[in-house]
């Protein structure tokens, strides 16, 4: 294998050579420097004593943990063998000490921090270690669904557990069947497709949560560049679970682009979408801090903070109106953002851009009113 040395905020990795991304033998995808921007500021102001990097690749992520962010202990995972040799040469080039067989899959650095570099399946080193990690990453391929159970019981109760998934063609219904077997849920199609499915994402979390008596607070989540994201802090009790699971229902949408939505166990009606997470999308004290931090930390991404103000800015209602489809739809003419915002706050409205799209807002107006924005000369 030959490598290339990169570097990202301040890791430098080597990663090995190759075309193609999907072809290299161990993986590493520079776009998701801002996935892994976010996170280091999410850790920096969760402040968690033991983190895991379950799924670690070249180690990148939990070695920015280590270096970025106040963590004491970091666990980095992989199954494969390469990945596992790589993330210990990672390890050396930044932490600049010799690491110690502790068994025969398992190496510790023990310096200033501790770093553990370990070869498993990340389903058994998670049922090995109860209750251990604070946080907990989960970075796969596709979906995180086959690692949840056994993530839920790794971190702690009150712990946070980080999920990224990447198989939005499943989640936004273009492969439906799919999103049946992994997530249980029915998925939307059209310009509620990246939201309904962030929401299908984090209520599935919730209901493999409420089993275990765990209530879910949504600190963050967000969609961009094809993947979705959340950092999830679980609530110990089982009132924590029911609240948490009051908040799952289902969403309707008809031909003209309305939709309505509504709480509940089961769907009230047909043709819904779901169940999904109707709850908030963001805590706004973290996000706060979260833009804060970006502001001062060294970011790999120049996409970062802009990122990290806009979602800070975005009304944290359910759902959406992509102004060109309305438009579309009702025989209109699309007009600017900007334009719109400013006639529905004239009429009382809140109303904002939002990251899920660039052609989209939310508003807490009824969408005759943002029909009606379309309409005004
Ligand atoms: N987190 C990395 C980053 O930020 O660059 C990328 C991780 S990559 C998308 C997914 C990794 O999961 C691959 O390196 C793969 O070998 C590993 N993997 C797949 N199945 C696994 C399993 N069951 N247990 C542990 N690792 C696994």
């Amino acid at each position: 294998m030959e490598f290339v040395e990169v570097r990202e905020g301040l890791a430098r990795i080597l990663v090995p050579k190759a075309e193609r991304i999907y072809d290299a033998p161990v993986f590493y995808n520079p776009v998701m420097a801002l996935n892994r921007d976010v996170s280091v500021l999410a850790v920096k102001i969760i402040q968690p004593g033991k983190a895991l990097d379950a799924l670690s690749a070249t180690g990148i992520r939990g070695i920015r943990y280590a270096l970025e962010t106040p963590t004491g202990e970091v666990w980095l995972n992989d199954i494969s063998e390469e990945a596992f040799k790589l993330i210990l040469r990672n390890v050396e080039l930044n932490l600049g000490v010799e690491g110690k067989p502790v068994g025969e899959k398992r190496v510790a650095f023990e310096g200033e921090k501790r770093i553990v570099a370990n070869l498993d399946d990340a389903n058994r080193l998670m049922a090995e270690n109860f209750r251990y990690f604070d946080f907990l990453d989960l970075d796969p391929f596709g979906s995180p669904v086959e690692f949840l159970d056994t993530a839920l019981r790794s971190v702690k109760r009150r712990g946070v557990l980080a999920v990224t998934a990447t198989d939005t063609g499943v989640l936004c219904g273009a492969y439906r069947n799919a999103c049946l077997r992994k997530y249980l849920a029915e998925p939307i199609r059209g310009d509620l497709c990246h939201e309904a499915g962030l929401r299908i994402l984090i209520g599935t979390v919730v209901r493999y949560a409420a089993k275990y008596d765990l209530g879910v607070d949504v600190l963050l989540a967000y969609y961009r560049d094809h993947y979705f994201r959340a950092f999830l802090r679980l609530k110990s009790g089982a009132k924590k679970a029911d609240k948490s699971l009051s908040q799952l229902g289902y969403l309707w949408q008809d031909e003209n682009g309305r939709f309505e939505y509504a709480e509940g166990f089961l769907p009230e009606r047909p043709k819904a979408h779901g169940p999904l997470w109707l709850g908030p999308l963001k805590d706004g004290e973290f996000v706060e801090r979260l833009v804060e931090a970006a502001r001062e930390h060294p970011l790999a991404h120049r996409k970062t903070l802009p990122f990290v103000e806009l979602l800070n800015e975005e009304l944290d209602v359910p759902f959406l109106y992509d102004t060109h489809a309305l438009a579309r739809r009702n025989g209109l003419q699309a007009r600017k953002l900007s334009d719109m915002i400013e006639i529905l706050e004239g009429k009382g409205y809140k109303a904002t851009r939002t990251h899920f799209s660039p052609k989209a807002i939310k508003t807490d107006a009824p969408i005759e009113k943002v029909l009606e924005a379309l309409r005004v000369l």
